[in-house]
């Protein structure tokens, strides 16, 4: 496995591997778990040629954030890496990525103030400005996300379609522990007992799912209104709980059916401590009309 940190070498590299070749890249934090081999994998199907990048982007962590403190384990991570058969690891400082003269930002626009965005103000224009670059340093035919992150997931595939870019942006379900928990570098900060409380999401989830099975007529707001006492206690603060609906995650109003809704996604944030964890669900597959 190749390691490099420039960004020009990279990019060299990529394009010379394109005239025989497609590439596919995975663009992640590092510390990885078995969510990203599990996209990894996804993208060793799609492509001939494997990268992966392990970038920390400051652009994308508020000023209070975990920027210092986020989980870093560069040997590990390439060791897994290796396992698998990756072709590239893109691993580049800042200043690689943000030399001095650096000054153009992507603007997700509207999406970019929902949700997540509510709470991390230019948390999305540092993803979308990050990821533009990833796509051109690594000429990638394929980009592989989680679907863990969804709203990422979401103003991703609007870069690329505002911005024509020749990638194929190929989602990947949530990986999950054995008690539903999705997979997450952040949940090495977790306590035994926030850890534990941490387990109340996807029990709320599958409340959710019964719910709406069971009765698809609700409202947005009786829904939310059942779910949100399981996400409130002395280890779990809830920061947000909506249900959003279409492909572009517009806002529900509480007295919308949720049988009405376009493509229904339930998203949540919460702290364990002083984590912030998010999770997400769509509602669409649990809606059955009733005879
Ligand atoms: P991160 O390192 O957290 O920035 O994540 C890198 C990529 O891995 C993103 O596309 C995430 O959505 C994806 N990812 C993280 N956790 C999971 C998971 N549990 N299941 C699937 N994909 C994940």
């Amino acid at each position: 496995m190749l390691i490099l940190n420039s960004p020009e070498v990279t990019q060299e590299t990529c394009v010379r591997w394109k005239i025989e070749s497609q590439v596919a890249l995975v663009p992640t934090m590092g510390c990885l778990h078995e969510g990203h081999l599990a996209l990894v994998r996804r993208a060793k199907e799609l492509a001939l040629k494997v990268v992966v990048s392990i970038f920390v982007n400051p652009l994308q962590f508020g000023p209070n954030e975990d920027f210092k403190k986020y989980p870093r384990a560069f040997e590990e991570d390439c060791k897994k890496l290796e396992s698998l058969g990756v072709d590239l690891l893109f691993y580049p400082t800042v200043k690689d990525l943000y030399p001095e003269s650096f000054a153009t930002k992507v603007s997700v626009g509207e999406i970019g103030h929902r949700l997540c965005g509510a709470f991390r103000p230019g948390h999305f224009d540092g993803v979308a400005t990050v990821v533009l670059k990833l796509f051109e340093v690594t000429a990638c035919d394929f980009a592989v996300f989680g679907e863990k992150d969804f709203q990422q997931l979401t103003v991703i595939q609007q870069l690329t379609r505002d911005f024509n870019l020749p990638v194929c942006v190929v989602p990947y379900p949530t990986v999950r522990a054995k008690d539903q928990v999705a997979l997450s570098s952040r949940n090495n900060y977790l306590s035994p007992k926030e850890r534990e409380a941490a387990t109340q999401i996807p029990i709320a989830f599958k409340l959710a799912q019964e719910e709406v099975t069971q009765n698809p007529r609700q409202t947005v707001e009786e829904l939310l209104k059942k779910i949100s006492p399981l996400l409130t206690s002395q280890e779990l603060k809830l920061q947000y709980l909506e249900i959003t609906q279409n492909r572009e995650l517009l806002a529900t109003q509480p007295n919308d059916c949720i049988q009405s809704l376009i493509l229904p996604h339930l998203f949540v944030a919460v702290y364990a401590g002083t984590t912030r964890l998010i999770d997400n669900l769509s509602l669409k597959g649990f809606i059955y009309e009733k005879a």
